[in-house]
């Protein structure tokens, strides 16, 4: 699985960031809303669940997941 992300969508909700802390952090900006900060683009098969559901609940739709039978 890969992830992409849309950063011109994202408000900081941190949803990402309750559901899966190991793969998403959520950056305070200066001028702006607080943005997404994906620690590793290609989680391990151990923490894709996790990384669906934040793709899933993402308000904004910023998560778009790429997984690897695609
Ligand atoms: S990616 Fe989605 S859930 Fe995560 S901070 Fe951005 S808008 Fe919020």
């Amino acid at each position: 699985m890969k992830i992409r992300i849309d950063l011109d969508l994202c408000q900081g909700h941190s949803v990402c960031l309750d559901e899966a802390p190991e793969i998403f952090s959520v950056e305070d900006q200066n001028d702006d809303y607080p943005k997404v900060k994906v620690l590793n683009l290609e989680p391990s098969v151990d923490l894709e669940d996790k990384v669906r559901l934040a793709a899933r609940y993402c308000p904004n739709k910023v998560i778009t997941l790429v997984e690897d039978d695609e």
